[in-house]
């Protein structure tokens, strides 16, 4: 039984919004509610739950956990809320409105033989290294790098295992596929397209209004 978890409590200074960032207007809907439409019209997902930051009213077909400090907390409350039996478990940043129940059906299917597999996109800048100066240290090989996204899945086990490190180092990790990484486990990434951006930054707002725009139009 495919689990999905949506975070969702994270301020989103980044965006020069009052209001939490999964709570801003996008194509005339809190932004979070579109990762949760796109969850909901993936048959293989049995269960959404998101973590919100407290007072937030829920969707149809929606559970909805109050989120906590640091984004590796909302993701523990939100598990915390999963029943015994679920496995896979789904993590998605409610930052990316743009996922689609296609790429979510691709992740899942790429989790075979591994411990989790990841959306990500090939890097098309040239990527640099550099010190606390702006000096470069390298230039990193660009045919091998991916910039990652979420959604990601993981086996049960396996994130349980990476949520149960020492709490500094989770809450440092900005994603928990690392922390499987870091410790041992074997993580696939799958080729997600660019369109499913992070909004982080006001420009990234518009963008995705243009591109939910786009899509409405088909
Ligand atoms: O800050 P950043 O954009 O990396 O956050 C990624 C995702 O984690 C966002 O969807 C945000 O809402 C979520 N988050 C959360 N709880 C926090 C911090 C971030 O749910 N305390």
């Amino acid at each position: 039984m495919a689990v999905a978890l949506v975070v969702a409590a994270g301020q989103g200074e980044r965006l020069g919004s009052e209001r939490p960032k999964a709570l801003v207007s996008l194509g005339g809907r809190p932004m979070w509610e579109w990762s949760a439409v796109a969850l909901r019209a993936t048959p293989t997902i049995e269960e959404i739950i998101v973590a919100l930051p407290p007072g937030v009213s829920a969707l149809p077909g929606v559970r909805c956990v109050t989120g906590g400090a640091v984004r590796s907390d909302s993701v523990r409350n939100a598990l915390a809320a999963a029943p015994e039996g679920a496995d896979p478990i789904l993590i998605h940043d409610a930052a990316r409105p743009l996922v689609t129940p296609e790429l979510i059906v691709a992740v899942l299917a790429g989790l075979a033989g591994v411990d989790a597999a990841i959306a990500a996109a090939p890097v098309t800048d040239t990527t640099k290294e550099c010190d606390e100066e702006q000096l470069v240290l390298r230039t990193l090989d660009r045919s091998r790098l991916w910039a990652v996204q979420t959604p990601q899945v993981f086996r049960r086990a396996a994130l349980e295992r990476a949520l149960s490190l020492p709490y500094e180092e989770v809450a440092k990790a900005t994603d928990e596929a690392a922390l499987v990484e870091r410790h041992g486990g074997r993580v696939r990434v799958v080729a997600a397209p660019r369109e499913n951006l992070k909004v982080t930054t006001p420009l990234d707002l518009l963008v995705a209004e243009q591109l939910l725009a786009a899509r409405a139009a088909d």
